[in-house]
């Protein structure tokens, strides 16, 4: 079967492969599902297939031309569209000039010209509706692929014109299952990934494929930075000074991948505010922390980790649309410190 190194999404794999191989393909898809849950990976293997000039068995062939330079990224038959830098929308004059005009030119090396629309619910509306004209009548070879956290913003009409399919969050194995291959893999190319508990990890991952990769990235440098962060929170909350600064600079606000430093520090001040009522034998989430997360119970106390774990936990969940999250993130950190 086609998809078989992609890991869960049995009901996706299920029914692409069931197109590819009867070659009953749609000219429009559209990919649903929350952010990092795999929909670009499953698109792109998915247009790999598409476009592949030989398949055998619903597999690519891996020897045609448009395998070859898929290998490599340089297939000028794949298109990626996704909003500018900056630009929180993809408005009409992206779309026309990267699909509606691209779109009547025939592919070069590949069975299908693929365009994947990243980000699909960030068209507007005179978007949504110029593509809606490439629907209606699409050369044959045409297959465009919308990916998109919710389908609300979409037009009935494009939805109505475009086979859904829905992903779903991975299951807790599988999550497991996908670091252990990161990890080998890693292993293979002479590096070795830190150590994570897989309750920890489960937990982060929340079901999203791309949350392990974004922990196994860089040589893991996020997981290692959890230890350098514990005991930065230690000092903050026992008033020391240089603390602020070098939680700032681990939780990187700036580069937006802040998500794992910030779900470390409410783990680590709710462990904390557990060992403070229950004792050291509660069970705790970073229970290879637990020497460090009881001395930080002990000298904070319960009611101040309370409050603490309130203020980060508003804090992260209104840094999205901050305009200075940098800001917002000092303020936080200067009412927690002790
Ligand atoms: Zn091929």
């Amino acid at each position: 079967m086609a998809f078989e190194k992609l890991i869960g999404q049995e009901d996706v794999k299920r029914r692409l492969s069931a197109a590819v191989e009867s070659e009953m393909l749609s000219h429009a898809y559209i990919f649903s599902g929350p952010d990092g849950i795999g929909k670009m990976t499953f698109a792109l293997e998915f247009a790999g297939l598409a476009m592949c000039g030989a398949p055998v068995n619903g597999r690519k062939c891996g020897r045609c031309r448009a395998c070859q330079l898929g290998e490599s990224g340089n297939n000028v038959d794949l298109r990626i569209i996704s909003p500018e830098e900056k630009k929180t929308q993809i408005g009409v004059e992206a779309v026309r000039t990267q699909i509606c005009d691209e779109v009547f030119k025939a592919p070069v090396f590949s069975r299908k010209k693929v365009f994947i629309v990243d980000r699909a619910d960030k068209m507007n509306e005179s978007a949504q509706n110029a593509l809606l004209k490439t629907f209606e009548e699409p050369p044959a070879y045409t297959l465009i692929i919308l990916l998109c956290d919710s389908v609300l913003p979409l037009l009935e009409t494009v939805k109505s014109r475009a086979v859904g399919i829905e992903f779903r969050r991975n299951t807790d194995s599988e999550i497991i299952q996908k670091y252990r291959e990161l990890r080998d893999e890693s292993a293979r190319s002479g590096s070795v990934l830190p150590e994570i508990d897989t309750s920890l990890l489960c937990a982060y991952a929340d079901g999203l494929m791309g949350r392990v990769g974004e922990l196994c990235a860089d040589g893991g440098e996020l997981i290692r930075a959890r230890i350098e962060l514990v005991e930065k929170l230690s000092d903050l909350y026992a008033g020391k000074n240089g603390a602020k600064a070098a939680i700032s600079s681990i939780i990187d606000v700036r580069n937006k991948n802040y998500d794992f430093a910030f779900f470390s520090m409410m783990s680590f001040t709710r462990d904390a505010m557990l060992i403070a009522r229950f004792g050291s034998k509660t069970e705790i989430m970073n229970p290879d922390l637990k020497e460090q997360l009881s001395a930080m119970a002990r000298d904070t106390g319960y009611y101040r980790l309370k409050n603490a774990l309130t203020e980060i936990d508003t804090c992260y969940r209104n840094l999205a649309r901050n305009a200075m999250p940098e800001l917002a993130t000092d303020n936080m950190l200067i009412r927690i410190a002790g």
